[in-house]
């Protein structure tokens, strides 16, 4: 029986559900950044990239390494290179995720400007629209 191990391959991002592979074990299009090397080896990043991914080291089946495990989608645009002709994304230097579920601050849009109906609104414009004649010209 094929067992499909490769679906265990998450974001690791709390929240996010995205997986390398979709259901039907193919790739994805979801791209997974590997966690900088710079950050592994720095405790105080790592925490900081901990904290930033709301996911604890060594918790919840989540472990700081070097495989890609976070996906494309918690990066701006600008945080990565695409690679043409290639699946192989790069992070630049220094950047950290930076969008989450949790950030997308709820749009409130403001309030529309509703102009009251004015109460004198003419009866008269009412007839402008010519009434829908019921003879269209089709004879079938
Ligand atoms: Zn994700």
């Amino acid at each position: 029986m094929a067992q499909s191990r490769r679906r265990g391959q998450m974001c690791c991002v709390y929240g996010c559900v995205n997986c390398r592979y979709d259901k039907e074990n193919a790739l994805s299009d979801n791209h997974f950044f590997n966690i900088p090397k710079h950050v592994l080896e720095k405790r105080k990043q790592k925490q900081r990239w901990c904290a930033l991914i709301k996911s604890q080291d060594g918790l919840d089946g989540f472990n700081m390494t070097p495989r890609p495990v976070i996906c494309h989608e918690h990066f701006l645009e600008s945080d990565f290179k695409k690679a043409l002709g290639s699946k192989r994304w790069t992070l630049e230097p220094g950047v950290e995720p930076s969008v989450f579920n949790w950030s997308k601050v709820s749009e409130r849009k403001p309030p529309k400007n509703r102009l009251p109906l004015s109460p004198s609104k003419d009866q008269a414009n009412l007839m402008v629209d010519a009434p829908v004649s019921p003879d269209n010209h089709q004879s079938l």
